[in-house]
């Protein structure tokens, strides 16, 4: 841990610096480094030492213990921490994209421990201490969006098949009227301790989940009819659903909490993965630019002239000059898509393309062959 760099110094904070100072920092660097907005190289890295310094600096007392010590061996910084990451990412317009993106960067999991009280301190121990906490399945849907749904935003109903608490039985599996009664031979643990004893020197003990029970600490002497005393039933659940606006193609948005019913532990997460379909008329391009390519006939572009241009906020008034060129790119300000995560719109950007007649009437032939050659008197 020797070349750790100083947390302080990631921060650009001076040692006395106060909780809003540490805050208003982490959010303008985030704000910068966010891999959903800063895609070169090294922003990610960036990214995780920032947050892992605003981790402990954030938090009295990891703070203090950093004052005192500096870079203590690898304790997860992020496991306990005060810092409302959630807080500051949904402020900045990132959603309830944090746990996400954290577990994908340090990887299934581990360093996401400040997002919820749920997570086990001791998984990946192997075993569990405290009972059975195994969190339920997440929920992948798939969601189609228009560029006028990235425009605006969607708010959306989806219907989604899963497994709730069984009501008839509150989730027990026992019948109306009885209940649950406590396993004997685990008493409750749901666990059984198994001791070996390899030599003198080392015992090794074995927690394995109870055989009687399955693990759940309780038996089912009349189960539920509604369940079957799996204390869970299959129902189609009603979701509201609100898209922010200025989304893009492949992002996924997490709803905590809304995935597959657990019995031993906190529900699963929906994960919504959006795909923004193409236009027929306005190409996306980055920073919520958006592209319209328009024909015009020569003589409009010779002369110059003003023509109303569709956008993705209604119908826009173009000037186009005397002499425009094709391929001439024309904006028009702040008519492109709204910019995910931060504040402004791109701009609509028209390409001017050059109409070409194929079917010419003898008149505009004539006419095409007399300006023709009054231009070549001119050459
Ligand atoms: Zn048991
Ligand atoms: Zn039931």
């Amino acid at each position: 841990m020797a070349n750790k760099r100083d947390y302080y110094e990631i921060l650009e904070l001076q040692k006395n610096a106060s909780k809003d100072e540490i805050k208003n920092t982490y959010r303008k660097l985030a704000l910068k480094y966010h891999p959903d907005r800063n895609k070169s190289p090294g922003a990610e890295e960036k990214f995780k030492e920032i947050s892992e310094a605003y981790a402990v600096l954030s938090d009295d007392e990891k703070r203090k213990k950093y004052d005192t010590y500096g870079h203590v061996g690898s304790e997860d910084v992020f496991r306990g921490s005060e810092a409302n990451f959630e807080e500051i990412f949904r402020d900045m317009g990132f959603g309830g994209f944090a746990k996400t993106i954290f577990e994908q960067m340090f990887g299934g999991g581990r360093g996401a421990g400040g997002f919820e009280g749920s997570t086990n301190p001791f998984s990946g121990f192997g075993f569990n201490i405290g009972g059975n906490r195994r969190k339920g399945r997440d929920i992948l849907y798939d969601m189609e969006l228009s560029l006028e749904d990235v425009v605006r935003g969607k708010k959306d109903e989806i219907e989604l098949p899963k497994f709730e608490s069984c009501n008839d039985c509150g989730g027990t599996g026992a019948a109306h009227g009885t209940k649950p009664r406590t396993c004997n031979t685990c008493n409750g643990q749901g666990q059984t301790r198994r001791v070996y004893n390899q030599n003198r020197f080392s015992t090794f003990i074995s927690l394995e989940p109870c055989q009687t029970c399955n693990g759940k600490g309780q038996m089912i002497d009349k189960p539920c009819t509604s369940c079957l005393g799996s204390g869970k039933i299959k129902q189609n659940k009603k979701l509201k659903i609100n898209i922010p606006s200025g989304v893009e193609d492949g992002m996924t948005l997490q709803l905590t909490g809304e995935g597959e019913y657990s019995e031993q532990g906190p529900p699963g997460d929906l994960l919504i993965r959006l795909y923004v379909l193409p236009h027929n008329l306005f190409e996306r391009l980055e920073d919520g630019h958006v592209l319209y390519n328009l024909n015009l006939d020569y003589p409009s572009l010779v002369l110059g002239t003003e023509i109303k241009v569709p956008t993705l906020h209604g119908y826009e008034k173009l000037k186009i000059p005397g002499g425009t060129q094709a391929n001439t790119i024309l904006k028009i300000k702040g008519k492109g898509l709204p910019r995910y995560g931060t504040y402004g719109k791109g701009d609509q950007l028209v390409r001017i393309l050059v109409k070409i007649p194929n079917n010419l009437t003898e008149k505009q032939k004539l006419l095409l062959k007399e300006l023709n050659k009054e231009f070549s008197r001119y050459e």
